[in-house]
């Protein structure tokens, strides 16, 4: 087996957007960083799995709540045309949404990486762990030269799935308790052509055909002035199509957000129940699954919904969207009660605002659970650290949550502001020379704030 010549301060291990923004963050306090990804890119959900818009940065009351690197994403993508920014969420589920051109994401994540001295390793799957003395001493990696060894001072897990926790030994939770149900995976459609004033239109003469979460009143004003839209509905047309037999897919509306060009929309609307993630063959039926419901749900889209009679198909997202798979266990694990309760921590290292928003393993439904419009929950740094291994921390999805907080503090901007602070804490532990356990949170919190986060 070869080994990385180098042995660095800080792998991290998934290039999503919260190990991403974690490479981003460490390398910028002075770490040397490897940032190994299996796809050829950056952006984890929002590239390779279609996912979008961003959401959401802001409270119910409309205050922007995550702040910090994961704004700086979008401040980079604003700045070269390839985001609105944060505009008014018309399904109303939330108070803004941020929409993106995901090739732009791409773009952005890896530019802000190398600027900060990180290095990129692409086309790069994590095969295993080695541990000893209660510390992970290298990684075992399967690409184009085989069987690579790397080693660093720490690491980090934003694999999403926990893989690394979990080849490691660190005790983990898969879905849900009870049965280990998952939230459905979506393959997510992009199709472009769309006449998005046609469907204005349609909403607005129709507006008992659509989902507006928090009072039609607000979400047909903002839907008159929406640089872009977001919906969930043509109801009538859909429940007639599921029972005629003409789609099958197991959700009770169609969900689509434009993206930030006009006219391509993302459909998240395919349902594919009853798999785990983890599992390689589950994982590939779940991609043949999602794709046929696709067929079925642009066939219907075409027929039935004004404004998309002429929409051109565009490639389906590289990989089907996984919510939900392992949770790891930390050594605080975040529950919906702190989230509704809105907790402070000594140790809280972001903030968030989005609904416990799950999307049931066991059928069409989502249940939410909207916390308080004004303030927002916090993120405790004991959600990050594992504790054994000594020199892990795990950013992004897969933190250490319940499952029912992991649907709350799971999307883009709190996964991004979770992978700030993780990067930045294995940042401080490089350059102090101690283990995540044993950092000085006044000073993650302290560096976080000096970097534009917002903690309280
Ligand atoms: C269908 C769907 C719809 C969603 N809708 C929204 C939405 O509208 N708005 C929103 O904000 N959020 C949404 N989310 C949630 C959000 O996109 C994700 O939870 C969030 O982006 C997670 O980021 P992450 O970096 O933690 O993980 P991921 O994005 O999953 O990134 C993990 C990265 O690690 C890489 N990786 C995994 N395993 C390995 C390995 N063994 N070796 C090497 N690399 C590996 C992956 O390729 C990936 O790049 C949605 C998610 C899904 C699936």
């Amino acid at each position: 087996m070869s080994e990385v010549e180098k042995t660095y301060d800080v792998v991290v291990c998934g290039g999503g957007v919260s190990g991403s923004v974690a490479a981003t963050a460490a390398a910028r306090l002075g770490a040397s960083v490897l940032l190994v990804e299996k796809h050829a890119f950056l952006g984890g959900s929002l590239t390779a799995m279609g996912v979008g818009p961003m959401m959401t940065f802001h409270n119910g009351a409309g205050e922007q709540v995550v702040r910090g690197i994961p704004q700086e994403v979008v401040d980079r993508l604003m700045a070269i045309g390839a985001s609105p920014g944060h505009i008014e969420d018309t399904t109303t589920y939330c108070s803004h949404v941020t929409p993106f051109d995901s090739e732009a994401m791409k773009q952005v994540l890896e530019e802000m990486v190398v600027e900060a001295g990180g290095t990129l390793l692409y086309h790069t799957q994590l095969a295993d762990v080695e541990t000893a003395d209660d510390r992970v001493t290298g990684l075992l990696l399967c690409n184009k030269a085989g069987l690579t060894r790397a080693r660093a001072k720490l690491f980090i897990d934003s694999t999403g799935d926990a893989d690394l926790c979990s080849r490691a030994g660190v005790p983990f939770q898969l879905g849900r308790p009870g049965d280990n149900a998952s939230q459905p995976m979506t393959m997510n459609l992009k199709v472009a052509n769309v006449d998005s004033e046609k469907i204005r239109r349609y909403v607005l003469d129709n507006p008992e055909d659509f989902a507006f979460e928090n009072g039609r009143e607000i979400g047909l004003r903002r839907l008159q002035r929406a640089r872009r839209l977001s919906l969930a509905g043509f109801y009538r047309a859909w429940r007639a199509a599921r029972e005629s037999g003409e789609v099958s897919v197991p959700r009770e509306y169609v969900l689509f957000f434009e993206t930030a060009t006009p006219g391509v929309f993302i459909i998240n609307t395919s349902r594919v129940l009853g798999k785990n993630a983890t599992d390689p063959f589950d994982l590939t039926m779940a991609e043949v699954e999602g794709r046929r419901q696709n067929n079925e749900i642009f066939a219907f889209l075409k027929k039935h919904c004004p404004g998309f009679e002429n929409a051109i198909r565009c490639d389906s997202a590289s990989q089907v969207g996984v919510r939900e798979s392992r949770h790891v266990r930390g050594l605080h694990t975040l529950t919906a009660e702190e989230l509704r309760e809105q907790v402070s921590f000594p140790d809280t290292i972001c903030r968030g605002a989005y609904p416990i928003d799950i999307h049931s393993p066991d059928g069409a439904s989502v249940n939410t659970t909207h916390v308080r419009p004004d303030g927002a929950y916090a993120v405790p740094y004991r959600s990050l650290v594992v504790g054994t291994p000594r020199n892990l921390l795990v950013v992004g999805r897969c933190l250490s949550a319940t499952n029912e907080a992991f649907g709350a503090v799971r999307v883009t901007p709190i996964a991004m502001a979770i992978g700030h602070a993780g990067g930045a804490a294995a940042g401080l532990c490089a350059r102090g020379g101690c283990d995540p356990v044993d950092l000085d949170y006044g000073l993650l919190r302290e560096t976080l704030l000096e970097q534009g986060a917002r903690l309280d």
